[in-house]
């Protein structure tokens, strides 16, 4: 089998390899990807701080040709590259080609932005003097991605690092390489020059403690679970480098009584259970009003006995499997961990076999859970959901915002006056009125708040933020 190899200082590079398995199908290996070590990372950031002074001077319209032709081959790709990405990760293939369709419209959407790069002109307050106001790029960035969005957050991290003039070592979860090598060999082709973009695929531990301990990184974009977020923060504290970082959710769903119950179900549904719950802006916690409870819990029942769970690749599947053994059982444990604490086992709970070996797990609903259960303020990143009976609004929203975290908040109701109130005074990142918590436009902010979200927001323009520092200059005219 083929070796998908390290991209050190413009060569593919390494030997030593890791298989890439199919939650689908354990028997089925994806591919070998190299894993590489702290040495090779050592290499990468070399070779990027090499990279970075003609890179840093380039000329936007070689950056928008290089962007573009990355966009365009990821959507004339976007089924092959789908179903990589379908059979690495385990999302559904009609998912997983909307995935690869997005990181296609990031790097369009960057490639435009290169070539809209603007400063400011402002009077100084003293006479004869002129003020510029300009951006400059921080220079080596470190991007380091996790498993359950294989081609966008990569193409959102590396699509505008590169725009605004800096060079890149990229770190992707171990468990899902392939989408980031394709995504590297098409850029690569595009014709960046050598160092600008290095890929070191390997272990966290290992390539990503490297990238960490590294005094040349000038900036890191991590996108994980809130422990390695917090290494990340402390060890960038120590090199004075400026770190930008998405991590947990535990979404709310408020669903009000005036709520139109066909809307309402589709969008528990979909940012509960879809992509099986691997989302960060998943909705773990639907927040029901007293009046629509009943209804809304039976409509919703209904609703899961529809999803099929089953191979990503099958075109009847609502729900691919969970991504690896160790999400499995983290999933099943906070199962065990809900009917403990007394909340009701509505729907799903238990492992489904089918025709492959594969991580399966049922949609999963409780009912009757307090807000201060484990399973409602843990993120689990699984399909499994937590609903809890609310008195009215003002009890709903309160039990919202009463979380560490604050990315994403979703509210079902017809009521103006609800939906204003709710955008206005819900401590989330987003906010989507009649509409899943999950399922964010490419071109407008992302982030959140609280323990989500550290430094400032990703995607559009305002990805400008993290990867340029801001330069005032003054000149006597
Ligand atoms: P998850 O538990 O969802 O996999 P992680 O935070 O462990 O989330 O992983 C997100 C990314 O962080 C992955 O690319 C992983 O390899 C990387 N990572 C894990 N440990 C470290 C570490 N000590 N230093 C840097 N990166 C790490």
């Amino acid at each position: 089998m083929t070796i998908y190899q390290n991209l050190i200082a413009g060569e593919w590079v390494g030997s030593d390899a890791t298989e890439n398995i199919n939650p689908s199908n354990t028997k089925e290996v994806v591919g070998l990807y190299a894993n590489g070590s702290a040495t090779d990372t050592k290499a990468a950031i070399a070779a990027a701080k090499a990279a970075f002074p003609a890179w840093s001077r380039s000329g936007i319209w070689e950056r928008h040709v290089i962007l573009k032709k990355a966009g365009d081959e990821i959507m004339a790709r976007k089924d092959e590259l789908g179903a990589l990405l379908a059979r690495e990760e385990g999302k559904t293939l009609p998912e997983a080609i909307g995935e690869t369709i997005r990181a296609s419209q990031i790097f369009e959407f960057f490639a435009g932005e290169a070539l809209r790069l603007a400063g400011e002109i402002i009077p100084s307050v003293r006479p004869n003097i002129g003020v510029e106001i300009t951006r400059d790029p921080l220079g080596v960035i470190g991007i380091i991605t996790p498993w359950n969005f294989p081609i966008a957050i990569p193409a959102w991290k590396i699509a505008p690092a590169l725009c605004y003039g800096n060079t890149v070592v990229f770190k992707p979860a171990e468990l899902v390489p392939g989408c980031s090598w394709a995504i590297v060999d098409i850029l690569h082709r595009a014709g960046l020059p050598k160092g600008v973009l290095n890929l070191v695929m390997g272990k966290g531990s290992v390539v990503g403690q490297a990238m960490l301990d590294s005094p040349d990184l000038a900036g890191i974009t991590f996108t994980g679970s809130t422990g390695t977020g917090k290494r990340v923060a402390v060890a960038s504290l120590e090199h004075n480098r400026k770190f930008q970082l998405e991590m947990g959710g535990k979404n709310p769903m408020v669903v009000l009584d005036d709520a139109d119950l066909t809307v309402a179900v589709e969008a528990a549904a979909n940012s509960g259970f879809f992509s099986t719950g691997q989302r960060c802006t998943a909705s773990s916690r639907l927040i029901v009003t007293e009046g629509i409870h009943d209804k809304f819990v039976a409509a919703l029942t209904e609703k899961l006995k529809t999803l099929v769970v089953d191979d990503a690749m099958k075109p009847t599947t609502h729900i691919g499997p969970v991504v690896d053994e160790r999400q499995l059982k983290t999933d099943t444990d906070y199962i065990e961990i809900g009917k403990k604490e007394g909340a009701k086992l509505a729907f799903g709970g238990e492992l489904v076999t089918r025709e492959t070996p594969g991580f399966y797990l049922q949609p999963t609903l409780f009912t009757e859970a307090t807000n201060q259960m484990r399973i409602s303020r843990e993120e689990i990143f699984g399909p499994v959901v937590s609903l809890i009976r609310v008195k009215d609004y003002d009890e709903a929203l309160a039990t919202a915002n009463d979380t560490p975290f604050g990315l994403s908040a979703g509210i079902a109701t017809t009521s103006l006056k609800h939906a204003t109130h709710f955008k206005r005074n819900v401590e989330a990142g987003m906010v989507m009125v009649n509409l899943p918590t999950a399922g964010v436009d490419f071109h407008v902010p992302f982030g959140g708040r609280k323990g989500s979200s550290y430094g400032p927001r990703e995607q559009g323009k305002y990805a400008a933020e993290f990867y340029t520092t801001v330069k005032t200059s003054y000149t006597l005219a």
